[in-house]
Formats: structure tokens, C-alpha cells, sequence
């Protein structure tokens, strides 16, 4: 029997997928039949991303599985008329992509870059670095991306922590969980990396009372979520020296409008929600694959708990 999948997602996405999904789905062996379109009760699974039309699931009456694209579902997991398993994008190339942006901004920090860049006038200010085995860095969010940089940033000899919900145990890592944790994971972090979802929990994870447990002059660089810092605290503790510089990719209101007071600051460097896509190549064959489980009455992989909203 043919497995209908609907591609629900804005129109300029499916010539970037059209192909790759089509490649990875014949690779896993399903006869299917992939549309922008069809009626609703035709459709087995949901391949989905955020501002697509679909946003009442309630006609989808013989719908097995959504698969998100993105690794944030927030867009989509409090919709109460999504009554099937909804997946998550975990995926190798977007992993890498984080690990790659996430290295280079810390190093920026890390080496003291800016100083360099900035400071060509002729004083000859012969200060080294240290190694990174003496700059503590914590990663806040210890999941798919955050586990995978938290690793990457020790392999280059940082010395590095991190914090999750759950209690973790992970080679060459001091991990911390919940509210003591984040105490200890803060108090000595010269640079912060915010690897959370966007939950009503993670909301404001970085206020003003948790900026002011890091050591004066940190770093902080987010490519989680814009809520998981309250910006009005962020932006005092940038004021007040408390917080040294802020490398942030991701914002309550995207794109982040021009008259925001991050873009004209001068400790804040603003990315467009770029640290990592999506890559289609390998995402697809995460669909394909997740899509063959289920068919073949496997567990799906990466499924997200509709109650913790990750
Ligand atoms: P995961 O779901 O794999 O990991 C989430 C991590 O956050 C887990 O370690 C989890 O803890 C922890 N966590 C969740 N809630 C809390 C809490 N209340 N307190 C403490 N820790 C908590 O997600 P990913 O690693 O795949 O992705 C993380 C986020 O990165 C995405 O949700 C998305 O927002 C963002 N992202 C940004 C991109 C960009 O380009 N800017 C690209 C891709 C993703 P536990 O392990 O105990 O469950």
C-alpha cells in the first residue's frame, strides 16, 4: 500500500526537500507518494515546519506520526488538536553545523579576537591568552546539540560543565542539574552556551539574579532560544560590565526589528538565526528512516514529551 506524506511547510522549503526526501525515502524502501497537497484523511505522516498552513490537525483522520524538521518544536507542541506522535529533528549535519558555531564564537572569546581587531594602533599590548584547560565554559542544556558541543568544546581542552533537567553522566564533562546545579554551573563560567528548548520552564533562564551569580566580565552565547534570557536583565548586566559581551542568534521576535537596542549595542554581536540548519541531505534520511520504523511497527525515534514541551 502506498504511505502518503504531506510536505507542510513554507513553499520555497520543498525545492530545497522536493529531492532529498524523495532520494532518502526510496533508499529506506517505502512505496509512498510525497505531495504538497492532498486531502486530509488521505494522509499517513506529516512532515512539518514552523508557519505552515497546517494548523489544525483535527481532519487528518488516519494521520500516524508529524515529523518536525526543526529541532524546536515550540511552534507545534502545545497545538491540542496533534493527538499523534510528533518527532524532532535530530540529525548529524545540524549537530555538526552547532558544534562549528558554537567553537568559533567561544574562540573568538576565548582569544581575546576582538581586542586584536579592534585595537591596530600601534601599542604593542603582548598579552597571551591562557590555554583553554584554564577558561571555564558551561553549556546550559546537555541534549542532542548541547552534549555534542559541551564534548567538543573539552576535546579542545576546555575546561567545561553543563546543566540539564535530568541528572547526566557524561565523559569529560562536570555535569549539574536543577536549581543548585545552575548556581554551581554560573559561579564560575566565563562563558555561558545556551543549548535549551523554549519551554514555559526555561523561560528567562538567564534574569537578573542568575546573571549576577556568573563571574563578573563573562560571556554568554545563545543558540538556543531568544526567551531563555530576559533581555531587559541582559541588557543592564552588558551596562554594568557585569556581563562583558553577548553573542545571541536567536530572539523573542525574529527577525529581530532594527530598532532593537542589541543591534546598535557595541558589547552585543547579533547573528539571524544562523548557528545551525536544518541540513536537507541528512534530515531527510532522519524522516525516511523514522517513517520505516513506524511502518514496520518500530518505536519512532526522537519523540517529543508533549508535557515537558521538548
Ligand atoms: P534536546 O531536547 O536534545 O536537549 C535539550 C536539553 O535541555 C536537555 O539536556 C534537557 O535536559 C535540557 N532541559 C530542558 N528543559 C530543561 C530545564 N527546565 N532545566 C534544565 N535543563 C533543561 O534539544 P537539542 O539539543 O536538540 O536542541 C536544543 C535547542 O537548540 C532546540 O530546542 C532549539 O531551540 C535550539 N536550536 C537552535 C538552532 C539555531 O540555529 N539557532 C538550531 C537547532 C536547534 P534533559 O537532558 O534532562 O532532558
Amino acid at each position: 500500500m502506498t504511505t502518503n506524506i504531506l510536505f507542510a511547510a513554507k513553499a520555497e522549503r520543498w525545492t530545497t526537500y522536493e529531492q532529498p526526501l524523495t532520494k532518502a525515502l526510496t533508499e529506506a524502501g517505502i512505496a509512498f507518494d510525497l505531495r504538497t497537497e492532498f486531502a486530509p484523511d488521505q494522509v499517513d505522516y506529516i512532515v512539518y515546519a514552523p508557519n505552515s498552513d497546517v494548523q489544525d490537525f483535527s481532519p487528518y483522520t488516519r494521520l500516524r506520526a508529524v515529523l518536525n524538521l526543526w529541532a524546536g518544536v515550540e511552534d507545534v507542541v502545545g497545538n491540542t488538536t496533534l493527538t499523534v506522535p510528533l518527532t524532532r529533528m535530530v540529525d548529524h549535519g545540524l549537530t555538526q553545523g552547532m558544534i562549528e558555531w558554537v567553537m568559533g564564537h567561544t574562540l573568538r572569546y576565548h582569544l581575546g579576537i576582538d581586542g586584536h581587531m579592534n585595537g591596530q594602533d600601534g601599542m604593542w599590548r603582548n598579552v597571551a591568552p591562557p590555554l583553554a584547560q584554564d577558561r571555564k565554559v558551561t553549556v546550559l542544556g546537555l541534549g542532542a546539540l548541547g552534549a555534542a558541543v559541551a564534548q567538543a568544546l573539552a576535546g579542545l581542552g576546555f575546561d567545561v560543565s553543563g546543566w540539564s533537567r535530568s541528572a547526566k553522566d557524561i565523559d569529560g564533562i562536570l555535569c549539574l542539574h536543577g536549581t543548585e546545579g545552575l548556581r554551581s554551573a554560573l559561579s564560575e563560567a566565563e562563558i555561558v552556551v545556551l543549548l535549551l528548548p523554549n519551554t514555559p520552564a526555561t523561560a528567562n533562564t538567564l534574569n537578573a539574579q542568575t546573571l549576577a551569580q556568573l563571574p563578573s566580565g563573562a560571556c554568554i552565547i545563545n543558540p538556543g532560544r531568544g526567551p531563555l534570557i530576559d533581555d531587559d536583565a541582559l541588557l543592564a548586566a552588558l551596562d554594568s560590565g557585569q556581563i562583558a559581551h553577548a553573542t545571541l542568534d536567536v530572539f523573542r521576535i525574529e527577525p529581530l526589528p532594527a530598532e532593537h537596542p542589541y543591534w546598535a549595542h557595541p558589547q552585543v554581536t547579533v547573528t539571524p538565526h544562523i548557528a545551525s540548519e536544518t541540513r536537507a541531505s541528512t534530515a531527510s534520511q532522519v524522516i525516511a528512516e523514522n517513517i520505516r520504523r513506524d511502518l514496520n511497527g518500530e518505536p519512532l525515534l526522537h519523540i517529543v514529551d508533549r508535557f515537558l514541551g521538548y
